[in-house]
């Protein structure tokens, strides 16, 4: 069972910046409102977070901890409504196969918080703790030395996970961010409206220069903000797309948006931006693999059209 949470793990938890992932969406799902993320060394030598969402019995922690035992999908067909973030009940067992776990949780009834360390054959044990969770994760892929080779610089990992915090916190505006490298505090974001958080996480010049979208149609709706040429020019990378409150890095949304650019404002520039979609969750497939970021849409064309004409409009108000 080890090795097939390693093997697991070499999928779900590829990097530091995955194990990031995990952990933060479940401190969301656990309804948390304040997340600290500490990492060092570029999150091999430790990834804590600590979130005050609801916390885990301790009955309930070696459960955690163990695979599958805590899958929130009862069916094939919960997963076309998947309301939660994590549902595969794997990320804290495939990490905690190959990096030393230690999971630090107190409920709101509980008199004081409980620890376990190790996997789910730990012993759940007294401890100390405000309501809500830490997740502690040290020497990642100490006993998988391949997975551990493939690993870039510190700085490059960092950066990863960085990002990964990034993009949950455009998403997640009223949730209290702060994250730290090496004991340094680099990042903090306070609950904010999503124009603020936006502007925090993306910078000035994409506060001023960006116009706001909100346009539905039919089952769809399109809702953030697309940056000017100005704003593009600061950040070609800022381009950020939340399909029912994931991140996705997708070929055909990407595209849309591209287009809309290129007919507006007839240039070869980098879009920037920040957009959700929302739909029915049954008209999208989110989860083809855990770890990528792609979507499958039932009708692609109609969601393409749909985004060309709100991004395109959106972007026509410049000219106006
Ligand atoms: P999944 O999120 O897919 O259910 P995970 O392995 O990520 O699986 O987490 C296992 C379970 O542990 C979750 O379903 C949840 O019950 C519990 N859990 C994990 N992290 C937290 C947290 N930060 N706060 C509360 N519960 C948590
Ligand atoms: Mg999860």
């Amino acid at each position: 069972d080890q090795l097939i949470s390693q093997i697991a793990a070499g999928e779900v938890v590829d990097r530091p910046a995955a194990v990031v992932k995990e952990l933060l969406e479940n401190a969301l799902d656990a309804g948390a409102t304040q997340v600290t993320i500490r990492l060092e060394e570029g999150g091999v030598k430790r990834i804590a977070i600590t979130d005050n969402g609801r916390g885990i019995p301790p009955d309930q922690m070696p459960l955690a901890l163990a695979r599958h035992a805590t899958s929130k999908i009862a069916s094939l067909s919960d997963l076309e409504n998947v309301g939660t973030l994590g549902f595969r009940g794997e990320a804290l067992a495939s990490i905690a196969s190959v990096a030393q776990v230690t999971l630090t949780s107190r409920t709101a009834d509980a008199d004081h918080a409980w620890e376990i360390s190790g996997n789910q054959d730990g012993q759940v044990t007294p401890s100390s703790g405000a309501l809500g969770t830490t997740v502690d994760v040290r020497d990642l892929y100490y006993n998988t030395p391949a997975r551990r080779k493939f690993l870039k610089s510190d700085q490059t990992e960092y950066g990863h996970c960085a990002e990964v915090v990034r993009r949950i916190a455009l998403s997640r505006p009223d949730v209290a961010f702060s994250l730290s490298h090496n004991g340094k505090t680099v990042d903090h974001w306070n609950v904010s409206e999503i124009e603020k958080r936006s502007a925090m996480i993306l910078g000035g010049e994409f506060a001023t220069a960006r116009l706001p979208l909100d346009e539905n149609s039919g089952q769809l709706r399109l809702h953030g903000f697309v940056g000017l040429p100005t704003a593009s020019k600061a950040r070609a990378d800022s381009q950020y797309f939340y399909v029912n409150g994931r991140f996705v890095r997708d070929k055909l949304l990407a595209h849309a948006v591209r287009a809309a650019y290129q007919d507006v404002l007839h240039g070869d520039r980098y879009p920037c931006y920040v957009l959700s979609l929302e739909l029915d969750p049954a008209l999208v497939d989110v989860n083809v693999h855990p770890s990528k970021i792609e979507v499958r849409f039932r009708d692609g064309r109609a969601v393409h059209q749909f985004i060309f004409h709100a991004v395109s409009r959106a972007l026509a108000q410049t000219s106006a």
